[in-house]
């Protein structure tokens, strides 16, 4: 076996928000896609796109490379992470699937797919202030006002899972399924999702498949508590960026008091849902670097729920990173973060030790990324963006996060 071979061009089925096939979700898009022999992009809902898409050329020059030992460009995303140390998605794949030996040393492969990941298109009830309209189409009018109405024409059919192609074709397939991560847009509001995961517990395939979500959990829809259950288990990564006004401001239209009734509703029938894993997931962005330990504090008061956030880094839109912001500014907000480590170190919250260090090392790998770079070439740009959304939204973003104030109004 080479060093340079991961489990998923064999196994695993990604497709894009705009129904592209790709060897995973950090598979290069624009020219990255698989393709026909004819040049053709294949799109998911043409007939026999899944089977097309296996042995694209694509898909065979990825796995073709893996046996000699080279880096194919589709998997750079996995060669910079391991560059630096860690962990990269191809790793832990190899850890979780093993690649059978009877397809082992093959380039073309019958399909035997084991790990669906659905990118659903824009369909989304949240336009939040960092998105795109590759992600919500309710961003498409403030978008227009942004960079004019052209700016969202290739986003505007981006509903590939109504076709029926795609589900029949995927559906021949659930024999193998072990592993379906379903992200959007909202996922669970994908009706035809739903009546696929519904046809597949009707058909007694679901016991062997974990489920997992992202999800802005604005609703959970009937559909939930009726078929979870009859899966091996849900894995949710619940998107939300603030406490209360600060999330309601971020992640606009959004109520607090729903994401919170919803996150108690989890919280409360944990096996009900037949939840294994439900973690929290914030967005470090420009807007809420200041109020990190209250979102650390409101997540410790779970305890079905896993009790520390899972951080994730925002990377785009450039203007939307904290680097646009002063360096004093963002300074004072890692003080605060460095504080409470130290009080965190100290049994703030009685974390089990595990949660206790894995907080530690995220909260040091936040402050990493806070102060990595200094980009106050785009807080004019951030500034445009922000006042068109508290303009259109009649939203003032000093009401509410006041600590900006030292920025904003310079
Ligand atoms: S090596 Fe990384 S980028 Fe390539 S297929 Fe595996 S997980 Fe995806």
């Amino acid at each position: 076996m080479t060093n340079t071979l991961c489990s998923l061009p064999w196994l695993h089925l990604f497709v894009d928000g705009m129904g592209h096939f790709n060897n995973c979700c950090l598979g290069p898009s624009a020219d990255g896609f698989s393709r026909d022999s004819d040049g053709e992009t294949i799109l998911a809902g043409q007939p026999n796109a899944i089977r097309r898409h296996w042995n694209s050329s694509l898909m065979q020059e990825i796995r073709k490379s893996m046996h000699e030992g080279t880096k194919h460009k589709s998997c750079d995303g996995c060669w910079r992470i391991e560059d630096t140390g860690s962990e990269s998605y191809r790793i832990s794949a190899n850890r979780d699937f093993l690649v059978p030996k009877e397809i082992q040393n093959k380039i073309s492969v019958d399909p035997m797919i084991r790990w669906v990941d659905l990118r659903f298109g824009n369909l989304c009830n949240l336009a939040c202030r960092m998105c795109l309209p590759y992600s919500s189409k309710k961003l498409f009018t403030e978008y227009e006002l942004m960079y004019g109405p052209q700016s969202t024409e290739k986003y505007k059919n981006m509903t590939w899972y109504e076709s029926e192609h795609f589900w029949d074709e995927l559906f021949q397939y659930s024999d193998y399924f072990e592993r379906i991560h379903l992200a959007g847009g909202e996922p669970l509001l994908i009706k035809d999702c739903w009546k696929f995961l519904r046809k597949i517990a009707s058909e007694n395939k679901s016991k062997n498949i974990n489920l997992s979500y992202n999800t802005n959990l604005t609703r959970i829809p009937a559909e939930a508590k009726e078929l979870w259950p009859k899966f091996k288990g849900i894995i949710l990564l619940v998107s939300m960026d603030g406490i209360g006004k600060i999330n309601e401001f971020i992640r606009y239209p959004q109520k607090w008091s729903d994401i919170e009734s919803n996150l108690w509703e989890l919280e409360d029938k944990f096996k009900e849902y037949n939840i294994q894993v439900c973690q929290i997931q914030p967005t470090i962005q420009a807007y809420n670097i200041h109020h990190i330990p209250d979102y650390c504090d409101y997540v410790a008061k779970f305890k079905n729920i896993k009790r520390i956030p899972n951080f994730n880094l925002l990377f785009g839109p450039e203007h939307f990173s904290p680097s646009v912001l002063p360096r004093s500014y963002r300074e004072d907000a890692v003080g605060k973060i460095e504080n409470y480590i130290q009080k965190v170190e100290s049994g703030w919250n009685s974390y089990e030790e595990r949660d206790k260090n894995s907080l530690i090392i995220s909260l040091k790998g936040v402050i990493k990324y806070i102060l990595s770079e200094d980009r106050p070439e785009l807080l004019h740009e951030f500034i445009r963006h922000n006042d068109i959304y508290d303009t259109h939204r009649n939203q003032k973003i000093l009401e509410y996060i006041p600590e900006l104030e030292v920025v904003y109004r310079k």
